[in-house]
């Protein structure tokens, strides 16, 4: 190693790579975190809303919290909106919130390097940065998001990717759910209005072979708001990204000595219909980095068990989602999916959850 004695290369500082490092730090590790970003968070990309579970288990879910939000209102089509009470959760300022996550992994001990990319990873391991340093960390943590150049450098890439596209415009009225628009023209996808205070986050996923209608389908649905007197006309924000909808692409490897280990988006642990993420970042981050950190303490099975916990956590939730995904897809092969079809393909819906045994026969299994 050059310019580091770090036993841990955590490569990424989102949720996942931030509470990675933070882990493993504390648990003893020599950790060097990097982010190719020269500040924490900045682009934001992302909806900002999170389950009240992870407020529960998160201390920076306070340091960055905006508004609460109680229910959720699905539009099917322009049909009045089906209301799921008690669906609750946090808005947050989502730069806060990782920055807030950085902050406490250099108070746990890592090393941050900002505006310092992943470049190379060589087939023993040897990662080569932006900076100049090469190193062969005895563990190597990917939590580079969706396009990650670790999973790459693994064979465990994800393939199956949505193609976003966010603006923030004013909300005039205090609100509290999130508004979730079903439409068959949003292919493979859906949009949304989230509250955040005296603003709101409006955007819309969609399968990338219909990327370019994204900025029609979300110009239209900002008029239709507007000439509702739900939002304001002013553009303050646009952000978009890309949401990885394939399933759990995998999470522990080696090159060479070094024990590969991917958290977060780069896992592929997003739920292929809602599109959250940052629950399962924060969650598998924080397992990945207690890995890596017994692994260097002598337990050679940590890398495994940790594969093996966060298949047992997210892997049945993101199994049933894959598989509405896949008929809700099918449909549009056929003559485009109907009110029950879209109904079935969101989670608001009995229909989504319900596991007839037909439902059972047909499921996505993860692979092993
Ligand atoms: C438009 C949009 C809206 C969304 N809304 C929500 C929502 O409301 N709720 C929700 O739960 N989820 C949402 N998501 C998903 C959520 O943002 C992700 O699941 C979450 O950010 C995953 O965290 P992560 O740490 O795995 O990856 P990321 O947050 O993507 O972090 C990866 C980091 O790695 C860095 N990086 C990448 N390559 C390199 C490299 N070679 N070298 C160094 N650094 C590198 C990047 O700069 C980045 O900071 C949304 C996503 C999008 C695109």
């Amino acid at each position: 190693m050059t310019g580091t004695k770090a036993q841990v290369l955590v490569v990424g500082l989102g949720p996942a790579g931030a509470a990675a490092a933070e882990a493993a730090a504390t648990a003893g590790a020599h950790v060097l975190a990097i982010d190719r970003r020269a500040q924490v968070g900045v682009p934001v990309q992302c909806a900002e809303f999170v389950p009240m579970m992870l407020g529960v288990e998160t201390a920076a879910v306070s340091a960055a919290r905006v508004q609460d939000i109680s229910t959720m209102a699905t539009y099917v089509r322009e049909a009045a909106a089906d209301i799921t009470p008690d669906f609750r959760g946090h808005m947050i300022d989502r730069a806060a919130f990782d920055a807030a996550l950085v902050a406490r992994a250099r108070a746990a001990g890592a090393e941050v390097r900002l505006a310092t990319s992943l470049r190379a990873i060589a087939p023993d391991g040897t990662c080569t940065l932006s900076d100049g340093t090469r190193l062969t960390p005895r563990v190597l943590i990917g939590a580079d998001g969706p396009r990650s150049r670790v999973g790459q450098a693994v064979g465990m890439a994800n393939r199956d990717l949505m193609e976003t596209r966010q603006i923030t415009v004013d909300l005039p009225a205090p609100y509290e759910a999130t508004d979730i628009f079903l439409r068959p023209e949003i292919e493979g996808g859906y949009a949304w209005l989230f509250p955040k205070g005296k603003v709101a986050n409006l955007g819309l996923g969609i399968l990338p072979a219909r990327k370019a209608m994204l900025k029609p389908l979300l110009d239209e649905l900002h008029a239709e708001l507007l000439a509702a007197r739900r939002v304001g006309p002013k553009i303050h924000a646009h952000t978009g990204g890309l949401i990885p909808t394939g399933g759990i692409v995998g999470l522990a490897a080696q090159l060479g000595e070094t024990q590969v280990l991917l958290a977060g988006d780069a896992a592929g642990l997003v739920n292929p219909i809602t599109g959250a993420g940052i629950n399962p970042a924060v969650l598998s981050g924080r397992m990945a980095g207690q890995a890596a950190a017994a692994f260097l303490h002598g337990d050679a099975q940590a890398p495994e068990e940790y594969a093996q916990e966060a298949r047992d956590l997210f892997g049945p939730s993101i199994a049933l989602a894959l598989t509405r995904r896949r008929d809700l897809l099918a449909a549009y092969a056929l003559c485009g999916p109907d009110d029950a079809a879209l109904r079935r393909g969101w989670i608001a819906y009995d229909q989504y959850w319900s596991r007839t045994p037909a439902n059972a026969l047909s499921e996505v299994k993860e692979p092993a």
